[in-house]
């Protein structure tokens, strides 16, 4: 496939961008460690030699109390222009153009001194806003202007000014936060005016040969939220205000919907998009879960968006723009929507990475790395994805890989991961794996269980043992009762459940298979029209906030699902941050039971018997299917103690407990940085 409206070159007058692949700002936490601007130079140039046409920077706040959290960024003093500088020359030599994005939290910050239109509290924050005085709101216009001025100075090749996700210029635009009387409130022409002065008041101390893109909300998903009307006459006042181009953005963070995850249809929001870039002269990026140049090429041709947003698609690979720019879209490593190592981990304090890409965020660190002096002969065994990394990242730097796997294809794991509907995402990463075994000549010998002798006598200098796990099996009387379904059995299709089930442990694989369970298997993508229409989504864009009245509307679950776990209190925890609440919805909206504090007494003909706070319980169901952990599998490294090799254990097969997919890849990748 061709990408001809991608990589087309973008004329702003002043300026041109080489083409319409945008790096969408992100936080990346990188600020709060030691050499921060290092980082976020080498992170930011690492993109622009990748190809990107314009990158963004993470939110900077015009003033403290715009501030994201303590401690968090703010550019408001000339003393910050030469740390600027390093990211932009090192932008700048790489061929690529960068904004600043100056942010404003408003009543999201995490911080004492929080600031609002209103002082209603927001529900995921659980600070009250003091209400901001008028005075005050013309100091902060100033301020706003004053960053950009500051950015013109760092060399930056623009600003992003932004005006969404629920942050304090959304919070004056909509009814739900902005109760105010005076000239900041009441009606919407009031209601705009403080993006409107921001963006005349930057407009006039940058001049006109400085970008200045603006990130709409173009659907807000809260109650009390904007309408597309109102959201197109905020866009063309803006654009007569002077902005160059619209960035766009989706839903609040405080909205009930996912607008990033996985189980959100790749480019799903459109629709939203293509109401401001209809109403408007200046070119529109699109963005939200566009992750593959396929996507991207066909929103850019079918004019819903002149350029297309990639934040979490960077992250992914660095290299994006340029794998399209030299037919390779195959080699991309793609996104899959997961958010584990970017969003979960920022929320957690930790700096972003990615799963598929634990290089993201260490760029500075890896600057300095070198291919390998002495070649080694390498055994991996086990291709999920811990081996699949280590084989990978050790070939890649220059020693001779053998990958012995015993099933019949690579991918452990993640074959059944992306057996779950919503997570074909997963078929990207097998089509990633394969391509770089390919690449960089890894000897892959499928169907070979190999065993320690075997190994021993292959004269390996190095064998990296990633076997993987094996599942739990409970000791509950009656587990092998016919009622009694192995998770595997039932993801592959080896088994089927009956109509009334119960699920034995609520881990991510509990869940997993409660979805499987709840709405059967899907192998395709999930369809934009079935998820819009669940979540009700006004795609009309009539209502306020872009929500149909009668709200979400989930499909009846095909079977009786109880889901128990033997731990009391909340279930779930162990979900993802940014995730586990979209499951938990799904669920209980398709009226799964949920049962913590279990005590698991015996399965028999009548069903599972088990105890909560002493009591007897049973539970009368057709089916039980065992999700209940995972133990390593370990049959080698005995065998292997006295040999010549050196002997290495990673992924599941070290330690079953705690392991995810991004454990399993990151630790394989530095393990044969090691090497
Ligand atoms: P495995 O994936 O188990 O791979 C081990 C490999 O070794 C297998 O291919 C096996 O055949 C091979 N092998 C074993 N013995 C030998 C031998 N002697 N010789 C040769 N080969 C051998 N994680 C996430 O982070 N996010 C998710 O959304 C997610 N969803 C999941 C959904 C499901 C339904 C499941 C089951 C798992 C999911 N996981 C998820 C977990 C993730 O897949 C695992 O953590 C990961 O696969 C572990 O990687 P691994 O390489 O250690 O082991
Ligand atoms: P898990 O998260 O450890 O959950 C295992 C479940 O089984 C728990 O609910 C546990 O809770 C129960 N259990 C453990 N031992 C038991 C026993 N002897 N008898 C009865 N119940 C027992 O593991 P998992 O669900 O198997 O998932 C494996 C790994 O894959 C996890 O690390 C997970 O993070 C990862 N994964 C991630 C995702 C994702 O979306 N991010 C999805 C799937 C899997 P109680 O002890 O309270 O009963
Ligand atoms: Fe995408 Fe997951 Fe990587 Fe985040 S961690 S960038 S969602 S693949």
């Amino acid at each position: 496939m061709h990408f001809p409206h991608l990589l087309a070159p973008l004329d702003l007058g002043f300026t041109r961008l080489r083409n319409r692949i945008m790096m969408g700002s992100m936080h990346s936490g990188l600020e709060l460690l030691d050499r921060p601007f290092e980082r976020l130079a080498a992170f930011y140039a690492a993109r622009a030699r990748g190809g990107a046409g314009l990158i963004v920077t993470g939110g900077y706040a015009p003033n403290e109390t715009g501030r994201i959290e303590e401690g968090g960024p703010t550019f408001n003093h000339s003393v910050e222009i030469p740390n600027h500088r390093r990211i932009t020359e090192r932008v700048h030599a790489e061929g690529g153009k960068i904004l600043l994005q100056i942010l404003h939290t408003g009543r999201y910050a995490k911080d004492a001194g929080i600031v609002g239109v209103s002082d209603i509290r927001s529900r995921i924050n659980p600070r009250v806003p003091r209400v901001l005085a008028n005075d005050e709101i013309e100091r902060y216009i100033d301020d706003y202007a004053t960053t950009a001025a500051l950015a013109r100075e760092a060399s930056y090749d623009g600003v992003e000014v932004m005006g969404s996700e629920g942050y304090l210029i959304n919070q004056f635009l909509a009814r739900r936060t902005n109760n105010r009387s005076d000239a900041w409130g009441g009606s919407y022409h009031n209601r705009m005016r403080f993006p409107l002065e921001i963006v005349r008041r930057i407009r006039t101390r940058v001049g006109p040969d400085f970008i200045l893109m603006y990130r709409i909300s173009c659907i807000d998903l809260v109650e009390d939220g904007s309408t597309g009307a109102e959201i197109v006459e905020l866009a063309q006042a803006l654009e007569r205000a002077g902005v160059t181009l619209f960035n766009t953005g989706i839903g609040w963070h405080e909205a009930h919907i996912p607008t990033i995850a996985y189980m959100v249809p790749r480019g799903a929001w459109r629709f939203a998009v293509r109401n401001i870039s209809d109403h408007v002269q200046v070119p529109v990026v699109a963005s939200n879960r566009i992750n593959t140049p396929e996507v991207a090429e066909d929103i850019i041709a079918s004019g819903d968006a002149q350029l297309v947003s990639l934040a979490r698609a960077m992250l992914a690979d660095p290299e994006f723009a340029a794998k399209v720019q030299a037919g390779r879209p195959e080699t991309i490593n793609t996104c899959i929507g997961c958010n584990q190592a970017c969003l979960d981990f920022i929320f957690k304090g930790k700096p972003t990475s990615c799963l598929v890409n634990p290089d993201a965020g260490r760029e500075f660190d890896l600057e300095t790395r070198t291919p390998t002096a002495r070649a080694l002969k390498v055994a991996v065994v086990g291709a999920g994805p811990a081996g699949l990394a280590t084989a990978i990242a050790a070939a890649r730097r220059g020693h001779r890989v053998t990958l012995f796997e015993a099933g019949a294809d690579i991918g452990g794991q993640l074959h059944l991961a992306r057996r779950i509907p919503d997570k074909t995402e997963f078929n990207e990463l097998l089509r990633y794996f394969r391509n770089q075994l390919r690449e960089h000549g890894v000897e892959v010998r499928l169907n070979h269980r190999v065993a320690a002798d075997q190994l021993q006598s292959a004269g390996f200098d190095e064998v990296v043992i990633a076997t993987g796990i094996q599942p739990r099996v409970p000791d509950i009387p009656g587990v092998d009762h016919p009622s009694v379904i192995p998770y595997v059995d039932l993801i592959t299709g080896r088994r089927t459940a009956g109509r009334r089930v119960a699920i034995l442990g609520a881990g991510g694989i509990g869940y997993d298979a409660a979805v499987l369970l709840a709405h059967g298997p899907r192998e395709a993508a999930p369809d934009t029209t079935t998820f819009l229409a669940k979540w009700g989504v006004d795609t009309s864009l009539q209502s306020p906030g872009g929500l149909l009245p009668g709200g979400p509307k989930f499909p009846p679950p095909q079977r009786e699902i109880t889901l128990l776990q033997r731990k009391p209190g909340a279930m779930g925890r162990s979900l993802g941050l940014t995730t586990g609440w979209v499951l938990r919805a799904e669920l209980e909206a398709s009226g799964v039971q949920f049962v913590p504090g279990a005590s698991y007494q015996r399965i028999d003909d009548a069903g599972l018997h088990y105890q909560v706070n002493g009591e007897d319980r049973l539970l009368a169901v057709d089916s039980i299917v065992l999700c209940t952990g995972q133990d390593p599998l370990d049959e080698l490294s005995a065998g292997l103690a006295d040999g010549h090799a050196h002997v290495q254990m990673i992924g599941g097969a070290r330690q079953a407990a705690e392991l995810d997919a991004y454990a399993a890849i990151a630790a394989g990748t530095e393990l044969a940085e090691r090497l």
